[in-house]
């Protein structure tokens, strides 16, 4: 029996749905290099690229469904009545709202959303953006930015994952690797707050001392029964 229950989901919950992950193809993430399109120097040097980047992008996932591993988050969350379910993504497609989930935090950002970066106002659009985009807030144009958290910016949102881990009973890693600070903390934080913690992954990742336990093996398949595990017991 647990109060409320926090779920970080990483890259691989997305991949068994067919959305590539930039770590399983030799460093290239739709055939690009990592530098030329996930740093914010690139930004500043090539905007364009940048927006040519995410159009496409967004183009390419729009079509993707979530898998039964998101359906069953879903389930948790409306026949789940000892708490609160969260979702903490680092994912920047939409599969979660797709499937129905509530409550999701969107910590590298979300690929429907630019930021102005005059303002710091968002804007949430699935229109696509180029340097001549004017903000329709302070009306300047070419400030736009996709609003993914390039490398070389900070988080989104990190107040708000503090709050959820500090005040979580139970935290789930669902295809997340633990290579990436400072969201491989999180289970940790979340274990020294009390909190019971389990990962989901493909295989064994690096920070799996954080976890009291590990399911080996793909979250759309593992995922649901633990769902189901977690209901009987209420
Ligand atoms: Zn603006």
């Amino acid at each position: 029996m647990y109060g409320n229950i926090v779920i970080l989901s990483g890259a691989g919950i997305s991949a068994e749905s067919g959305i590539p992950t930039f770590r399983d193809c030799n460093g290239l993430w739709n055939n690009h290099k990592v530098e030329d399109v996930a740093t914010i120097q690139a930004y500043y040097q090539n905007p364009k690229v940048i927006h040519n980047f995410y159009n496409q992008l967004r183009k390419d996932i729009e079509d993707k469904k979530p898998n039964p591993a998101h359906f069953a988050i879903t389930r948790l969350q409306h026949e789940y009545k000892n708490g609160t379910v969260s979702v903490i993504t680092q994912n920047v497609d939409l599969l979660h709202e797709k499937a129905g989930n509530v409550n999701v935090v969107h910590i590298h950002g979300q690929i429907d959303q630019s930021v102005c970066m005059n303002c710091g106002k968002i804007i949430t659009s699935l229109e696509d953006t180029s340097v001549e985009t004017v903000c329709p807030f302070c009306h300047i144009q070419g400030k736009m930015k996709p609003n993914i958290v390039f490398f070389g910016e900070n988080l989104l949102s990190l107040n708000q994952v503090q709050k959820l881990l500090s005040e979580c009973r139970l935290f789930i890693a669902i295809g997340t690797s633990g290579a990436v600070y400072p969201a491989n903390t999180f289970a940790s934080n979340a274990k020294y707050y009390g909190a019971d913690t389990i990962e989901f992954n493909l295989h064994e990742t690096i920070n799996h001392y954080d976890f009291d336990n590990h399911i080996v093996g793909p979250a759309g398949q593992m995922f649901p029964p633990y769902v189901e595990k977690i209901l009987k017991q209420i």
